[in-house]
């Protein structure tokens, strides 16, 4: 015989698979000698066990409810049935999750004809059991029965209007006898039975009823929802009853021990003297504050109070409390861990180690990875954007949420932001001549492109919130217009952006900012010395840099070069220097790019000082960087002093099939080895200048794109001469470090070969996810969604790591690296290395750092140290 029926003294809150979130916690407390009634809770195997024998209760199990309830006749000195002195109980159901849909609580059980007169005769208050038969027969008739609530309501509003009352509690005695015998009819004719006089047919039909409601369609909805498997069953919880309106000093609450919006440490809940049960969130009468509580019975607050400290500190965290009086006699009902806010959550747990309640540890492990870009990101109003209508939803290349009119290029969206206006730039992809209007932009929006593609890498690092890729629009940039599904949307009208979720809205939304949380920044100043891995950021200018230093970035893991080139006088020397015939003419335009990039790397390294900085040499097909529409060509023609024919032509020799796989990365540096030159040149120069204003710096040079280990050698050499070239003019010396970023699956698997040549390996999982897996990261977006519904892909891969294919590369190459180089430094700069689950990969193969956008650094510093406690 296993046991079905554990009483609360039995169980504790380790065991909530068995009893149910509530009975566990009804268990613990009643362990702890909190005031708790007494009862019992019937298992969630009991359940299981009911629809395993067809859906009947068995013998044993109701043999051991009766025993229960023997036990908890003798505790209350009451008895079922009892004409003196009737035991009322409740029936509650519990799940291990709670969950919406299941049976709604009984109150009262045990209520009959006779003992209701002797529940009035004890209480001296005809009025009171009366209103408790009532409920009875109401709550038992419609989750037992499923009698429709209307049927009790009409006749209660009936009775109502008939004495001229407006609430219930001005019915009188008689009023609620007679009420009670009308429920009894509603009963009798919808179920053609009487309702069950004795206590113990109650009982064993609402335990029935609450197994029952463990498959019925809205539990089932939920479970569904929320991947809660329907193996787990329901708990029942039996408890004898206390009553909160039983006059003037009874009454019934809920309060959690600290405020859920903001995380301040003050009982925050209401209460309704002489209410019972739910009447609280009923909405029938207005509870008052908590705190009144205190001016009203001054003894029973205190005592909430301490009880309330007592079991936040038991169970470590915030509780969300219902509570009961009984004449003056306080009970606790139920306990739970209470929901809350981002913003809640931070504030509590940095309190409470300050309170010396938790651990550091205890803390950061608390706190959800995605919950901390809640805290970084506005968030839309969430009243408002149900009632926002949908245009499409697209990818959520970059979180964050922003308002504002549309416009469809950098100058027009430029001239706006100027005017004060917010802008939303829409395109179908943006280009980096797009910069100066993604700039001013609250958000970017385009029709084409995945989580990698420029709008989405762009955004992200400025923190501007993107959504990519939403292939449900057309937009038309030249006529100004976006076609939608139900319409379309001209320059100047006003949509919403959620880049969390990557919902567009037709009009505004407001939105809420967590804002600068002194409590946040306390939080994440512990969490480097948590973990084993260090978070370094992807950032090109200044201030990216210092914003990820302020989140706590160890150091810089890529800074791209090619963002130098894209504007201005620097695009236009870029565009000479590409268009030249041969290397005479390359000479001007390379002597201004040095200057150029000097000061840039000047900037750069005075905002990294001493923290290590990874600096990628010149990386996109060469073609980006030249005009694409004609109308562009002739300007720039006539920029160059060129015909724009010979510009078509040039341009027409540039062009590739397939430039990703084409003229790039270190291939551009074997055929214009001067490129990279001028590159390391600048570096050099600029790090001799910030090392002599007292800050040491160690620059890391990183070729990108290597596949073997001669296409490195041969970079490498002619690297190191220049360098050596300028360090002997300067007769300085200067440490710095030349690696490789490892994106070709080839590099991979011979890693070890590379090793030899290289200092340091960074993973660039966006190219080598795209090489692996053979989809081009900027046309994904058309079937990334196909295939996450149809379940061939778990997750777009540019998102998180596809563990089991790139993965498995990056396994055997940190293999091979450390072959050759045991202490090779081995980090990731891919957009995925911001993502917690890719992170407990990336601790598990050893690397040493990850690196992502400045504005995922406080995620990816929280990933790292949850991988490694
Ligand atoms: P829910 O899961 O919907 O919160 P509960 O089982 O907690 O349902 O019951 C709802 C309310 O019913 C409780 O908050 C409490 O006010 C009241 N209640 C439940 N059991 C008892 C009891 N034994 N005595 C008095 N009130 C009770
Ligand atoms: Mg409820
Ligand atoms: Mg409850």
């Amino acid at each position: 015989m296993s046991t079905l029926v554990y009483l609360f003294e039995e169980g504790n809150r380790s065991m909530k698979g068995l009893l149910g979130g509530k009975g566990a916690n009804l268990a613990e407390m009643t362990n702890l000698g909190l005031p708790v009634p007494p009862g019992f809770t019937i298992t969630t195997a009991a359940c299981n066990l009911y629809f395993k024998e067809a859906e009947k209760m068995s013998p044993d199990l109701i043999k051991q409810i009766r025993i229960a309830i023997l036990s908890l006749e003798e505790k209350m000195n009451r008895k079922f049935d009892d004409h003196e002195n009737p035991l009322l109980v409740s029936v509650r159901s519990g799940s291990v999750f709670s969950m919406p849909g299941m049976m709604d609580t009984i109150l009262n059980l045990g209520l009959n004809d006779d003992s209701v007169q002797s529940l009035a005769k004890q209480l001296n208050d005809q009025r009171f059991a009366y209103d408790c038969y009532r409920r009875l027969i109401q709550m038992f008739g419609e989750v037992v029965k499923e009698i429709p609530k209307a049927k009790f309501e009409n006749a209660l509003e009936k009775l109502k209007k008939a004495k001229n009352v407006q609430n219930d509690t001005d019915l009188t005695a008689t009023d609620l006898m007679a009420l009670t015998e009308t429920f009894k009819e509603i009963y009798q004719q919808y179920t053609k039975e009487a309702f069950p006089q004795q206590a113990e047919d109650q009982l064993l039909l609402a335990v029935e009823a609450v197994f029952k409601s463990w498959f019925n369609p809205r539990a089932k909805i939920y479970r569904d929802l929320h991947q809660i498997s329907e193996s787990l069953g329901t708990a029942v919880n039996i408890q004898a009853m206390v009553f909160g309106n039983a006059g003037e000093t009874s009454g019934t609450g809920v309060a959690f021990t600290r405020n859920p919006a903001t995380g301040e440490k003050k009982l925050f809940g209401e209460f309704l003297l002489n209410a019972q049960g739910e009447d609280v969130v009923a909405g029938i009468r207005t509870p008052e504050p908590i705190a009144d509580l205190k001016a009203k019975m001054p003894a029973v607050y205190q005592q909430f109070e301490k009880l309330a400290a007592q079991l936040e500190k038991h169970y470590q965290d915030v509780q969300d409390i219902e509570f009961t009086i009984e004449n003056g006699k306080l009970y606790l009902l139920q306990t739970r861990n209470g929901k809350r806010t981002a913003q809640a959550a931070i504030q509590i747990v940095v309190d409470m180690v300050n309170e010396g309640l938790i651990t550091k540890e205890e803390a950061i492990l608390s706190i959800d990875a995605p919950l901390i870009s809640k805290l970084l990101h506005p968030i839309f109003d969430e009243v408002n954007e149900k009632k926002t209508p949908l245009i499409a939803t697209g990818l959520p290349a970059s979180p964050g949420a922003a308002s504002g009119k549309v416009y469809f290029d950098a100058v027009s969206a430029k001239a706006a932001a100027e005017q004060g206006e917010k802008v939303i730039l829409v395109r179908s992809e943006t280009s980096p001549e797009d910069i100066e209007g993604m700039v001013v932009s609250e958000a970017i929006v385009t029709s084409r492109g995945g989580m990698t593609s420029h709008a989405a890498v762009v955004a992200r690092g400025m923190g501007t919130c993107c959504v990519a890729g939403c292939g449900q629009l057309i937009v038309h940039e030249q006529e100004k217009v976006i076609f939608y599904d139900q319409g379309e949307i001209h320059e100047g009208e006003v949509i919403s952006v959620d880049g969390g979720t990557g919902k567009l809205y037709l009009g505004e939304i407001p939105t809420q900012v967590a804002g600068e949380n002194p409590a946040f920044k306390e939080f994440l100043q512990w969490l480097p010395a948590f973990s084993d891995l260090k978070v370094r950021a992807n950032a090109d200018t200044p201030r990216d840099i210092q914003t990820a230093l302020d989140f706590g970035a160890s150091g810089i893991g890529l800074v791209r070069t090619e963002h130098m080139f894209f504007e201005g006088k620097r695009l236009f020397n870029m565009r000479k220097l590409i268009l030249a015939k041969d290397f005479v003419e390359r000479k001007g335009p390379l002597a201004n790019l040095l200057k150029i990039q000097t000061q840039d790397f000047e900037a750069i390294f005075r905002a990294t000082k001493e923290h290590a900085v990874t600096i990628r040499l010149l990386d996109p097909p060469l073609h980006e960087f030249l005009p694409k529409t004609e109308d562009e060509i002739v300007t720039v023609a006539g920029q160059m002093g060129i015909r724009p024919d010979q510009l078509s032509a040039r341009i027409g020799e540039l062009e590739e099939v397939n430039p990703m796989l084409g003229h790039r990365g270190c291939r551009l540096a074997v055929t214009y080895p001067e490129i990279y030159e001028m590159q390391v040149e600048a570096m050099i120069k600029s790090a001799i200048t910030v090392s002599k204003e007292g800050h040491q710096i160690t620059p890391e040079i990183m070729v990108p794109l290597i596949g073997s280990k001669k296409e490195l050698q041969v970079i490498k050499a002619s690297l190191i001469k220049k360098i050596e070239e300028v360090l002997t003019v300067e007769r300085v010396t200067l440490n710095y470090t030349i690696g490789t970023m490892i994106e070709i699956p080839r590099a991979c698997v011979t890693a070890d070969q590379i090793a030899e040549e290289a200092d340091f390996f960074s993973f660039g999982t966006n190219d080598l996810t795209q090489l692996t897996y053979g989809f081009s990261r900027d046309d994904i977006a058309k079937f990334v969604g196909e295939y996450l519904g149809k379940g061939i892909l778990p997750q777009d891969p540019f998102q998180s790591l596809d563990i089991e294919g790139v993965g498995s590369l990056i396994r055997i190459a940190v293999e091979k690296g450390r072959q050759t180089k045991p202490n090779l430094k081995i980090g990731v700069c891919g957009e995925v290395g911001g993502d917690p689950a890719s992170i407990a990969f990336f601790k598990e193969v050893g690397l040493n750092y990850v690196s992502c956008s400045p504005y995922r650094v406080p995620i990816a510093l929280l990933a790292c140290s949850h991988a490694t406690l």
